[in-house]
C-alpha cells in the first residue's frame, strides 16, 4: 500500500512513515507527487517496507568481506569499486546498499587517502569505480582531487563513476562538476542507474547530454523492478530510449535480498522470460545483460537464458524466434 493511497488516515501514514524511517534514509525527488507512477513508487515509502523476511540480508551483494579499507570493495582482482559518499540526492526504496545509504558518514580526508593508497599498493588494479551513495553529488573541488589523483596512478586505465544525479537532480550536475569529468586524464565512463523510460524527461535529458560530452561513454544500469519495469513493453522501451539519446545498455539488475523490498521483487524465472523478450526484439547493443549479483559476495553472473546446450557430438542453438538449431564445430586437424 502506498502511503500516498487514499483509505488510510494521513495520522496512519506519517505513523509509518516515521517507522520506515527510523530504519532507512527517505527523501524523494522535488515534484515527485505529480511524476509518473513508475517514479512514484521508487521514492515513496509504503508500508510493504516494514515486512521483512529471513532470506534478506544486511549486506545483500556481500560487501562487507571484500571490503580492505574504509570505503573500498576489492571483489574481482582487475578492478575495485570506491565510495567516498553514502548520500544520495533521492532515496530509492529498493536501494541494494540501504543500509549504508543515506546512513553511513562520507569517508574523510584519511579514509580517503588511504583507500588511494591501497590501489597505488594494488598493481593489478586497472580500474576504479566510483559509487556509493552517488558520488557525482561530492562537490568539483574533491570530485577533481580524487579523480587526479585515481588517474596519476600509472596502472590504472580507465575510471568510472555510478551516478543517479542526472535523473535524481538534473541541475545539480553543474558545469563546474562537467568541466572536472572532462578533465580526467584518463578514459572515464559513466553508468546511469535508470529504470524507466519516464524517468528521462527533458531536465534529465539535458543532464545526460551534458554528461556525454564531458565523458568516455555513458552506460546505464536498470534495477529489474515489480510494479516500475516487470514487464516486457515497458523494458524495451526503456532501451530504445537510453540507445536513442546516446545511453548503452548495461546491467539489467536482479533485485538483491536487501530488507524490506519483498515489494519490488521479482522472480528469476520471470527475469529470464523477460531477457528472452528482449533478445527477440532489440539487437545486441540495445540489450542490457541480465545479472544478479551473488549473495554472499561472489559477484556477479549473467542468469539470462542459455541459447546453446551440448547436443550429440555439437551444440543445439536458440535462435531468437525460439527455433532450435544444430551447429558441429569444424576445426582442422
Ligand atoms: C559490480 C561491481 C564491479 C563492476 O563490475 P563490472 O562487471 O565491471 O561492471 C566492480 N566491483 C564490485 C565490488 C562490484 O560490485
Ligand atoms: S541511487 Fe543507488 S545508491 Fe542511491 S538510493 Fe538509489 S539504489 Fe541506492
Amino acid at each position: 500500500m502506498s502511503l500516498e493511497s487514499k483509505g488510510s488516515s494521513s495520522a496512519e501514514r506519517e505513523a509509518v512513515r516515521r517507522k520506515i524511517a527510523a530504519k532507512f534514509k527517505i527523501a524523494a525527488p522535488p515534484g515527485i507527487a505529480r511524476a509518473p507512477k513508475a517514479l512514484q513508487r521508487q521514492y515513496l515509502p509504503s508500508a510493504e517496507e516494514l515486512k521483512t523476511t529471513k532470506a534478506e540480508l544486511s549486506d545483500p551483494i556481500g560487501d562487507d568481506p571484500h571490503q580492505k579499507v574504509a570505503g573500498l570493495i576489492h571483489r574481482y582482482p582487475n578492478r575495485v569499486l570506491l565510495m567516498p559518499i553514502y548520500k544520495c540526492a533521492a532515496y530509492c526504496r529498493f536501494c541494494f546498499r540501504r543500509n549504508k545509504v543515506g546512513k553511513a558518514a562520507d569517508l574523510t580526508r584519511g579514509q580517503l587517502l588511504e583507500a588511494i593508497s591501497y590501489i597505488k599498493n594494488h598493481k593489478e588494479i586497472k580500474e576504479v569505480i566510483l559509487s556509493g551513495g552517488d558520488p557525482l553529488l561530492l562537490s568539483a573541488e574533491k570530485l577533481a582531487v580524487i579523480l587526479r589523483r585515481l588517474a596519476r596512478i600509472p596502472h590504472v586505465r580507465t575510471l568510472r563513476i555510478h551516478s543517479r544525479l542526472p535523473i535524481t537532480a538534473p541541475r545539480a550536475l553543474s558545469k563546474m562538476k562537467l568541466r572536472v569529468l572532462a578533465a580526467s586524464e584518463i578514459p572515464l565512463y559513466a553508468a546511469l542507474h535508470c529504470n524507466h523510460a519516464d524517468e528521462l524527461q527533458a531536465p534529465a535529458l539535458a543532464a545526460v547530454a551534458a554528461l556525454r560530452r564531458s565523458v568516455s561513454g555513458v552506460l546505464a544500469q536498470t534495477v529489474l523492478l515489480k510494479g516500475v519495469n516487470d514487464d516486457a513493453d515497458v523494458l524495451e522501451q526503456l532501451c530504445r530510449r537510453l540507445v536513442e539519446n546516446g545511453i548503452l545498455p548495461y546491467y539489467l539488475h536482479h533485485p538483491d535480498l536487501a530488507a524490506g523490498t519483498g515489494h519490488f521483487r521479482v522472480s528469476i524465472a520471470r527475469g529470464r522470460e523477460l531477457a528472452a523478450e528482449l533478445e527477440k526484439r532489440l539487437g545486441g547493443f540495445f540489450r542490457p545483460r541480465y545479472v544478479l549479483d551473488i549473495p554472499g559476495g561472489f559477484g556477479k553472473t549473467v542468469i539470462a537464458a542459455a541459447n546453446i546446450n551440448r547436443y550429440k557430438d555439437g551444440w543445439r542453438l536458440r535462435d531468437w524466434r525460439g527455433d532450435y538449431h544444430f551447429y558441429r564445430d569444424d576445426l582442422r586437424p
